[in-house]
């Protein structure tokens, strides 16, 4: 199985590098201008730990969005189903960084996948941890078994001096009372959680629990419950790819999480995870190559979860 999806990858790998690499960078994180857009790199992990991965796959990028799904996973495992009060599970057809329906819901976001949920969650944890920041990358490194993961103080750093729209997004939920703590801690926290940088690699590696039902693949640890597993599966297929979400789940069929940075992270449940990482974005705000590549994988390989 494990060398039959290697041919797959590098296949799609090599007809994606020939491509032209269409559309344009994240510029309003000034830092994240800085990056080369010609990278392209790609990894997957199998729940039986096989991996192997072509191109710029051992290098870190900004996974941005994508540790929203992580966060998402600690605040649902601390206080289960209670979450779904503070934050709703639909699609909502709007760009990422809308404050268009917070107005309509009253401050309860559509998903916890668009800034405004990924907010809310924030402040969740922020309620519930002594010190959510250290709590959460602890949380991440031992469910990936990855101790070295770190945030970037750079482009944390970067958003903090110019995330103007997130501070606005913030101070509106409040204003609903949907924010419980102070608006300037909570963004300091989600710029931060935002800030979490890895490599294809690693993030394969990281979110194989998702598709082991909720436990690690080294020694079988329950992060989550199946249940929790699938839900966030579920809302990773509906809302992970910002108004692009149907797109993805039309041409790729598996559920998945991108991000601003390049990445996009993808899993067939009892299967396999996949980063792929190229930062030249879509007009949606998904990387371009990196959805050209995932659809050549499902395709070649005649597997979805469809
Ligand atoms: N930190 C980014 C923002 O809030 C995340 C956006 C994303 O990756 O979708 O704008």
């Amino acid at each position: 199985m494990a060398s039959h999806y290697k041919d797959i990858l590098e296949k799609a790998y090599n007809k994606i590098h020939l491509l032209e690499n269409e559309g344009e960078i994240a510029t309003y994180i000034p830092e994240l201008a800085n990056i080369d857009p010609s990278k392209l790199g790609v990894h997957m992990t199998n729940i039986d730990g096989s991996n192997f991965g072509i191109g710029d796959h051992l290098e870190k990028f900004s996974i941005q969005s994508i540790a929203k799904v992580l966060s998402l996973a600690l605040a649902y495992k601390i206080v289960g189903e209670d979450l779904w009060e503070r934050v709703d599970v639909e699609p909502s057809g709007t760009k990422f960084d809308s404050l268009l329906l917070l107005e309509s819901y009253k401050g309860i976001p559509r998903n916890p996948f668009m800034n405004s949920g990924a907010i809310v969650i924030c402040d969740i944890l922020i309620s519930h941890l002594d010190n959510a920041k250290v709590e959460f990358l602890d949380f991440v490194r031992d469910l990936s078994d990855l101790p070295e993961l770190t945030y970037s103080d750079k482009i944390a750093d970067s958003e903090k001096r110019t995330g103007y729209r997130n501070m606005a997004l913030c101070n509106f939920i409040k204003s609903f009372g949907n924010i419980k703590n102070e608006p300037a801690e909570v963004i300091d926290f989600y710029f931060d959680m935002c800030s979490l940088e890895m490599t294809c690699q690693q993030l394969s590696k990281t979110f194989t629990f998702l598709a082991n039902n909720g436990h690690k693949i080294s020694d079988d640890k329950k992060i989550i419950s199946k249940t929790k597993s699938k839900r966030i599966n579920a809302l990773m297929l509906t809302c992970g790819f910002y108004d692009e979400s149907g797109e993805f789940a039309f041409r790729v069929g598996l559920p998945g999480k991108s991000g601003v940075g390049g990445g996009i992270v993808t899993l067939y449940p009892n299967n396999y995870a996949i980063a792929v990482w190229s930062p030249k974005l879509n007009e949606h705000g998904n990387s371009f190559r990196g959805m050209e590549l995932l659809e050549d994988v499902t395709t070649y390989s005649e597997l979805s979860i469809f």
